[in-house]
């Protein structure tokens, strides 16, 4: 079959053979084309028209292409979808081919590698990872952000969770295995991660590589950090120059959030929907740079466990927040600095253009002025800050003397470079300009010679200078001296040789002046080059004030307080807020909190009504403890807080995404990985354990989860339950106090105070809340005989379950009999004798024997004997 095929299909097969997993752009003129497989799903994926060509077996191939000067939209498309893009461009001149022109894949675009366009968010860094797998027991992983070079290493020793923890925690886009990796792991990833998976065989070594990888000494750090620099180098086939030597970082080192804790508590995604608005990082992010943006989610994705550093961090804040008009100006400096880390890898990866150059140099001219500010606040941290700060003098100096100021985004068209950089441009565009003075002049000599006014000298492609006289004045010519080259409905165009001699001296310096720019401008980005590493250190440095400053202005505008942290078992917050809910509500409305716990308070059962804030307080707690960790202020007015290791969640099953048969799985799951995991120094949030199952069940299971953990590990855990059978437990656990969510009665209704104190709810406010929610009021009535009925044949009966004092208003006696039922004294009857009736009938019909029309009838006369 395949001899059939002409040489040119056979060049695509063979290329194709080598990029299976990529859909293959095949550079044909002015086209990329794609074929066979590639075309009929590309076309459908893209929306392009499937065609076909000849190409020398009897089957014609399918085939579809896009122009290559809008190819950029559609590879990007691709990528957003999680596909890979090769393309394969013509590499050598079709003029002087010998038989098919040479073609060579010169980039593999991937979801992890791409460096712009709809792919590149500002603020998030786009990862690709390496991993290596050492039977099962450790793992390695390495990352980079092709786009800013970071690059940070680390082995994980334990389950196969961690990994994937690891990788959901980066985000990565892309991951980088060895080809016989087990399967299931690798889909496990895909499935946690949404990550593309790629292979790479470890087999040689760069040397471009050796200084990086000869600074690793562990063999699981190795493997996956070769593994990524040569699948880089493979697919980018380019230099690498500003890749940072990797980080070698230890999980310990860290606050360990769960990838569902995370989702749970929304630090940097929203439980539902891509809006970021209502999570953490929503809240805290004023940054002005997109690289403090950055930055900011990377401290929020590992919170510190170290008392020095974090300590460090609130002493800055401190600082920018004592020094408020330096803040100001400080904010307006940052505006005008561009992403610096992003402008250093797009020289190194070769597709900088001048304009990057500007605002390269724009960036750099701000940094003197942002150094002396910090430096302005006179402490020995600012300093170090200060100090830290590189402007770079040397390359804003250099740009200023080469760069033009409004340059064109194309690099091979002239216009970049300034006059008095480069003597050899300056006498091309002397010639030039002198040229084109020149050929003013001649226009001038000619219409005096002639005396025709109205001749001209003008300039198109194909005929280069030329004169125009108009039909009536041809006849004034001098016979002889000029040579007729275009004739127009009313002109006449001529050249002679005095201008041709002139044209071939414009045109040459045109093009070699444009010529010399391009190398000129080549040599320059050699030499920004050099520049790479001071410019990330900078742009490291500025992306930490960035973010100082950022949590200064926060805690300021929202009364934060700095948290004492200490090594003890004790937690106080007094006046705590939900940053996240009170800044969405407004802090009017907002009702403050306070939260104890030590030695002898170290469970917490949380219980009260539907909506009373169960949920809200514990997720405070957490996020509190999150923001002091990252070196915010808090939202409380008083604060001390022991140093987390480790933060656990498991919220309420039914607010969250997971559904159906498989959720009370998870939430067992999740139980385990706390109860597993956890230390005398977690943080346990249990929300509503037990819900996805039957209620004995689910109360069972509840009751030995809060004594496991209260024997067992002895963590903080904030437990909230809808089982108020649990309040109970305080007589036996020593350690576990009851605190409820209070809410009183006013007219009959509920109303939600959201008030937490000490003691325990003692009855569901349920029905009430389904009052509010505006269920029909005869199925509230109902419910509410049913729940006096339950309460009867439980042989105990409960008053209205607020304690009196908190109702602001007595409860009136006007509200209606029915509501009075449900406060009413136990033994009362609650069904009246027709309601019995009525039941019994409904029980004895039989509803398969009859249409709805009847149903309708007897629901009719039902209505009618409850309502009399
Ligand atoms: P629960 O878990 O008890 O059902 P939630 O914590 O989900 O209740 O809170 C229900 C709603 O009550 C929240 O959406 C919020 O609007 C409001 N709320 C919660 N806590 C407070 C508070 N301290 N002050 C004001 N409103 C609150
Ligand atoms: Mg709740």
């Amino acid at each position: 079959m395949g001899q059939q095929y002409t040489p040119m299909i056979q060049q695509y097969l063979k290329v194709k053979a080598e990029n299976k997993d990529a859909f293959l752009f095949f550079r044909l003129g002015d086209f990329y084309e794609l074929f066979f497989e590639d075309a009929l799903k590309a076309s459908q994926e893209l929306e392009i028209t499937l065609t076909s060509r000849e190409g020398g077996a009897e089957e014609k191939i399918p085939m579809c292409g896009v122009p290559h000067h809008s190819a950029a939209g559609y590879i990007e498309n691709l990528i957003q979808k999680g596909y890979k893009v090769a393309i394969c461009e013509q590499t050598e001149d079709p003029k002087h081919a010998k038989g098919v022109v040479k073609r060579e894949v010169v980039q593999l675009v991937t979801p992890g590698t791409v460096m712009d366009g709809k792919g590149i968010v500002a603020k998030e860094n786009n990862y690709i990872a390496a991993i290596a797998n050492f039977n099962n027991q450790s793992y390695g992983i390495a990352y980079t952000d092709l786009s800013t070079g970071e690059g940070r290493a680390t082995v994980l020793e334990g389950s196969v969770d961690l990994l994937l923890n690891e990788l959901a925690t980066i985000g990565a886009k892309e991951v980088v295995s060895c080809p016989d990796e087990d399967k299931d792991l690798l889909d496990k990833i895909k499935e946690r991660c949404q990550a593309v998976i790629s292979y790479e065989e470890n087999s040689f070594m760069h040397d471009e590589f050796q200084k990086i990888l000869q600074k690793l000494d562990a063999e699981e750090l190795q493997e996956p950090v070769q593994r990524l620099l040569h699948y880089l180098k493979k697919t980018q086939k380019r230099s690498l120059d500003h890749l940072q030597p990797f980080e070698i970082y230890e999980n310990d080192q860290f606050m360990k959030i769960d990838f569902y804790s995370k989702m749970n508590l929304e630090i940097t995604e929203p439980i539902r929907g891509k809006d970021k608005k209502g999570t953490l990082l929503w809240l805290l992010d004023e940054t002005s740079t997109a690289m403090g943006g950055r930055h900011l989610r990377q401290w929020l994705d590992r919170p510190l466990i170290s008392k020095s550093l974090i300590e460090k961090r609130l002493l800055l804040v401190e600082l920018f927040m004592e020094h408020y008009f330096e803040r100001l100006d400080l904010q307006e400096l940052l505006k005008s600095v561009y992403d610096l880390e992003r402008l250093a890898g797009r020289v190194a990866f070769g597709n900088a253009n001048a304009r990057d150059f500007i605002q390269l140099k724009k960036s750099l001219l701000q940094v003197p002025a942002i150094r002396s500010l910090i430096k302005g606040m006179d402490h020995e941290e600012t300093n170090k800050l200060a100090m830290a700060l590189d402007p770079c003098e040397e390359l804003t100096d250099l740009l200023e003397r080469s760069v033009a100021e409004n340059p064109p985004i194309s690099v091979k068209e002239g216009g970049i470079i300034k006059d008095g950089y480069n003597e050899k441009l300056d006498q091309y565009r002397d010639a030039s300009r002198n040229g084109k003075n020149w050929i003013a002049t001649l226009e001038k000599d000619e219409r005096e010679k002639t005396g025709i006014k109205s001749l001209k000298v003008g300039y198109n492609r194909v005929f280069g200078y030329y004169i125009e006289v108009t039909r009536a004045n041809v006849k004034f010519l001098e016979e002889g001296r000029y040579e007729r080259k275009q004739t127009l409905t009313n002109a006449e165009r001529f050249i002679t040789p005095e201008l041709k001699e002139k044209e071939a001296l414009i045109l040459q310096a045109d093009e070699r002046s444009i010529e010399l720019e391009y190398d000129l401008f080549l040599d320059l980005r050699d030499q920004v080059k050099q520049f790479i590493p001071r410019l990330q250190k900078t742009a490291k440095i500025i992306s930490e004030i960035d973010i100082f400053q950022s949590f200064a202005a926060i805690s300021e505008a929202r009364h934060y307080v700095k948290p004492e942290l200490h090594f003890n078992r004790e937690l106080i917050l007094e006046n705590g807020r939900h940053p996240v809910v009170e800044k969405v509500m407004g802090s009017q409305e907002y009702v403050p909190n306070d939260c104890m716990m030590d030695d002898e308070r170290e469970m917490l059962l949380i219980t009260g009504p539907n909506m009373s804030g169960k949920s809200t307080y514990m997720r405070q707690v957490a996020l509190t403890a999150i923001m002091a960790q990252i070196g915010c202020f808090v939202p409380a007015s008083n604060a001390k807080l022991p140093i987390f290791d480790q933060i656990f969640t498991r919220i309420g099953a039914a607010d969250d995404l997971i559904s159906g048969q498989s959720t009370f799985m998870v939430e067992m799951l999740e139980a385990k990985n706390a109860i597993t995991h956890a230390t005398q120094n977690s943080l346990i949030l249990f929300d509503e354990i037990g819900r996805g199952t039957s209620t004995y069940d689910g109360m069972a299971l509840a009751q030995a989860i809060i004594e496991y953990i209260h024997e067992q590990i002895g963590a903080k855990t904030l437990f909230s339950t809808h089982y108020h059978e649990l309040t109970g437990l305080d007589k036996q656990l020593s350690r576990l106090k009851n605190v409820h969510v209070s809410a009183a009665e006013h007219q009959g209704k509920l109303v939600f105070l959201h008030k937490v104190k000490d003691g325990a709810a003692d009855k569901s406010y349920g029905i009430h809340v389904a009052e509010l929610a505006e269920l029909p009021e005869t199925l509230i009535q109902r419910a509410e005989e049913i729940l006096s009925q339950l309460e009867k044949s439980n042989g105990k009966t409960k008053t209205a379950s607020v304690s009196r004092e908190e109702v602001k208003e007595p409860i009136v006696s006007n509200a209606s009999n029915e509501q009075l039922a449900f406060f009413s004294k136990p033994n009362e009857p609650a069904v009246s004798k027709t309601e019995k009736k009525v039941l019994k009938e409904i029980e004895s019909l039989n509803l398969l024997e009859m249409n709805p029309l009847q149903a309708l009838n007897v629901l009719y006369s039902l209505q009618k004997k409850i309502r009399k």
